[in-house]
């Protein structure tokens, strides 16, 4: 009788901590070292539709047969063995529990992202007798990082990107031809660039207007696009003229690709509110060559070269030695 009234202190202090466990806005699951559930707070009884009753002395992987079982398996092992937390965050699995996300805002995931800690329980003698697992709803934290992860590439590719074409802009193509005139420089491996010039373009802006030149514009760069290989990199140069940088490409293949490109470009009608437009290019084409001091030396050799193509009567390709 003596220890009566601490008894009954004992049962309230549990029952408290039990009330505090099933209101914890966290999943908490309390397994033995047989994957089998001790505790199952409301939290998972509310996500996962599994009522308490049922879930205690149930096999944790039968109630969740798409768990991953091999990889958590030795993850609640070596809480035991090692006596210490593990974790496991969203960005490793983004979810360890199919919950359905509670807080569907716009843009939101439909499934829960959550954070996993499992922390081992001992007894009185010290061993530890199970493990608690707790899962931590982080959709909203998740779901922000994505949403700017998204927002970022986006811009990234935006800041890259020539509206008109869809092909690289001037800067960032003038940074990728930089990028191969070192790598030449230090591999001693051929490239080739091409720089190109749509033909009297101002004169055809002048008899179809701006609005049909833009079409023109797009359709020599669908043209691009087709014609190069996945290695190649081109850009919008400036308003008409366009670059390609072609890696471990010599002269002599660099000039097949440019025909190949020209004759494209000059066979390729755009049709304009029923007028059937086409537009020729010049095209200027050199190889890498130690000789150039800077990746402005190649550009300007090329320029030459587009120019030479000019003068020599438009619509065909040129190199420094033709
Ligand atoms: P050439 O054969 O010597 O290259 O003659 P060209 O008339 O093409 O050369 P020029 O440099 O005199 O003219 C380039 C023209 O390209 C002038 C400009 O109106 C036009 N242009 C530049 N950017 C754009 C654009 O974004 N859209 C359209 N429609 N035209 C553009
Ligand atoms: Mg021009
Ligand atoms: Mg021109």
């Amino acid at each position: 009788m003596l220890n009566a009234p601490s008894h009954s202190s004992d049962m309230d202090s549990l029952h408290l901590v039990m009330q505090l466990l099933q209101t914890l806005d966290n999943g908490l699951i309390l397994l033995d070292a047989d994957y089998q559930v001790q505790l199952w707070n409301s939290f998972m009884e509310n996500h996962s539709g599994i009522a308490t009753s049922h879930a205690r002395g149930q096999n944790l992987f039968k109630l969740f047969p798409e768990l991953p079982a091999t990889w958590l398996k030795r993850k609640i092992d070596s809480v035991f063995s090692l006596q210490s937390r593990a974790f496991c965050t969203w960005e490793e699995h983004p979810r360890l529990f199919n919950f359905k996300s509670t807080r569907p805002l716009t843009g939101h995931s439909a499934l829960m992202y959550q954070n996993i800690t499992l922390i081992p329980l001992s007894g009185v003698n010290g061993q530890v007798t199970s493990v608690c697992l707790l899962v931590y709803d982080v959709t909203e934290i998740a779901t922000r990082k994505n949403e700017l992860e998204s927002a970022n590439r986006t811009l990234k590719k935006l800041s890259r990107t020539d509206k008109l074409t869809n092909l690289y802009n001037r800067g960032y193509w003038e940074g990728c031809l930089e990028q191969e005139f070192k790598r030449c420089h230090r591999n001693k491996r051929p490239a080739s660039l091409i720089l190109f010039d749509i033909d009297h373009f101002k004169k055809f802006n002048d008899t179809h207007g701006h609005a049909a030149g833009d079409e023109v514009l797009r359709a020599v760069a669908k043209a691009i696009r087709e014609t190069q290989r996945s290695t190649d990199v081109s850009g919008r140069y400036g308003g008409e003229e366009f670059g390609i940088v072609l890696p471990e490409t010599d002269q002599a293949q660099a000039l097949l690709v440019a025909e190949r490109l020209r004759e494209t470009i000059a066979s390729t009608v755009v049709d304009w509110e029923g007028t059937p437009l086409q537009v020729t290019v010049s095209l200027g084409i050199t190889e890498y060559s130690d000789m150039f001091a800077d990746y402005s030396s190649w550009l300007e050799l090329s320029d030459k070269a587009l120019y030479q193509a000019k003068k020599d009567g438009r619509n065909r390709s040129h190199t420094p030695g033709s």
